[in-house]
C-alpha cells in the first residue's frame, strides 16, 4: 500500500500497511490465539447488565482514573497488588503504546529479542523511539549472556521481553529476567499476556514486582479470560511508574462501557478461566502429535504452537484455508503458528494438515 501523494502523512508512514491478521471468514478460525470458548449465557446476561447500567449515565463520563476496575484487577492478580500498582488501557496494545510515550521518544531506546510479537516495532515507529531487536536462541530462549551484553552496549530505555512470546511460545526463566534487571539503566517491561497458560512450574515476573521498581508486567484479558471483544489491557508496576503512564494517557480513555465489561467479566473469572487447563492439555497433545509427524515444534507455555519447517509455508497456509482452516503464517521463515482451538477444531486442523502435508 502506498498512500497517495496529496495526504501529508509523515514520510516514514507512507509505504507502510495497517496492522493485523487476515479476518478471513471460514469455519475455523486459528490464528490470532483468541479463547474458543465464549462467555456462557451467564456471564453475557450480567456483563449485558452492568453494561445497561452504565448506558443510564452515558452522558456522564467515565471515571478517568478507572479506580473500581483497578482494584478488580489488583484482586485478580494476588501479589499484594493494590489498585494503585495497576494500570488499564484499551488492550496490551494501548498499554504498551503508553509505555514508549513515556518511557521511550525521540533520542530514546527500546530493545527486544526476535523472533517476538511484531506489534513492538510499531509502536517504537509510531512514538519515534529507536528499534533495537538482538536475536533469540536457535531454540527462541533468551540468549542471556547476548542480551546482557546487547544491553550494556546500548543502554535502552525500555527493553521489552515476551513471556512467553509470541510467536514461539517461549517462557522466561526468573533467572534470565533477573540477569537483564541487573543491567538495564532503564524500564523493564515483560508482556505476559499469555501468562494464565504457562506450564506447571514456569513463574511469572509479578513474583519480582517487590524490589524492581523498574520492572512492568503486562497482562491482558483478551486470551485466557475470552474478552478479546471487550479490548482491555492491563499492567502492575510502582505506583509512580503508573503515575507517569497516567501523564500520557487521554482523558476518559476507558469508556464506561468497557469499564462495565470488565467488572463484569471479572465477576466471573473462575467460569471465564474454567477452559484453561484443557485448552493447556490440547496445547501439549497438539505439540506431541506434530512432533510425531515429524515437525520440528517450538515447546510452548501459550495457548499457540509454533511449528515448521516448511520450504513454502505460504502454500501450507493457502492449503489449510482452502480447507476451511485459518493459522497464522508468522515468526521465522518456514514456521506457522496455530492457536489453540476446541478438540473439534483442532481435529479439523489436524486432517487438513495431514491432506496438505509437508511442503
Ligand atoms: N502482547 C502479545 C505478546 C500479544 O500476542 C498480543 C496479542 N496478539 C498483545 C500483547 C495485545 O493484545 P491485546 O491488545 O488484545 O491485549
Amino acid at each position: 500500500m502506498t498512500v497517495p501523494s496529496w495526504v501529508p502523512i509523515r514520510d516514514e508512514l507512507r509505504n507502510e500497511e495497517p496492522y493485523g491478521a487476515p479476518q478471513i471468514d471460514v469455519p475455523v478460525r486459528l490464528n490470532t490465539n483468541e479463547n474458543p470458548y465464549g462467555p456462557s449465557e451467564k456471564a453475557a446476561a450480567d456483563i449485558a447488565g452492568a453494561v445497561h447500567q452504565a448506558a443510564l449515565e452515558l452522558n456522564r463520563y467515565p471515571d478517568r482514573e478507572a479506580w473500581a476496575l483497578r482494584e478488580a484487577l489488583a484482586a485478580y492478580l494476588g501479589h499484594g497488588l493494590t489498585a494503585d500498582r495497576v494500570w488499564a488501557a484499551n488492550g496490551s496494545n494501548e498499554v504498551m503504546q503508553q509505555i514508549l510515550q513515556a518511557f521511550g521518544g525521540p533520542g530514546r531506546t527500546v530493545l527486544s529479542f526476535a523472533p517476538t510479537y511484531s506489534m513492538y516495532p510499531e509502536y517504537a515507529r509510531n512514538t519515534h523511539t529507536r528499534w533495537v531487536a538482538g536475536r533469540r536462541r536457535e531454540d527462541f530462549a533468551i540468549d542471556v549472556p547476548a542480551a546482557v551484553a546487547l544491553v550494556e552496549a546500548e543502554q535502552p530505555d525500555v527493553v521489552f521481553l515476551t513471556s512467553p512470546n509470541n510467536p514461539t511460545g517461549t517462557a522466561l526463566a526468573p533467572e534470565e529476567l533477573r540477569a537483564v534487571l541487573d543491567v538495564a539503566p532503564g524500564m523493564v517491561v515483560v508482556d505476559e499476556a499469555y501468562a494464565e497458560f504457562r506450564r506447571e512450574g514456569t513463574p511469572t515476573a509479578l513474583e519480582l514486582l517487590a524490589g524492581h521498581p523498574r520492572l512492568i508486567v503486562t497482562r491482558t484479558m483478551s486470551k485466557a479470560f475470552a474478552l478479546a471483544g471487550g479490548r482491555l489491557g492491563y499492567l502492575a508496576a510502582d505506583p509512580a511508574v503508573v503515575d507517569a503512564l497516567r501523564i500520557v494517557r487521554l482523558p476518559y480513555h476507558l469508556s464506561s462501557v468497557t469499564q462495565a465489561t470488565a467488572l463484569g467479566a471479572l465477576r466471573h473469572t473462575d467460569e471465564l478461566l474454567a477452559q484453561v487447563d484443557a485448552l493447556r492439555t490440547t496445547r501439549d497433545e497438539t505439540a506431541d502429535w506434530l512432533a510425531e509427524r515429524g515437525y520440528d515444534v517450538a515447546a510452548s507455555d501459550a495457548n499457540f504452537v509454533l511449528f515448521g519447517h516448511f520450504p513454502d509455508r505460504h502454500a501450507v497456509w493457502e492449503g489449510l484455508v482452502d480447507r476451511g482452516v485459518l493459522i497464522r503464517e508468522v515468526g521465522p521463515d518456514g514456521w506457522l503458528r496455530v492457536s489453540i482451538g476446541t478438540p473439534e477444531e483442532m481435529q479439523a486442523f489436524r486432517a487438513a494438515l495431514m491432506e496438505v502435508g509437508p511442503r
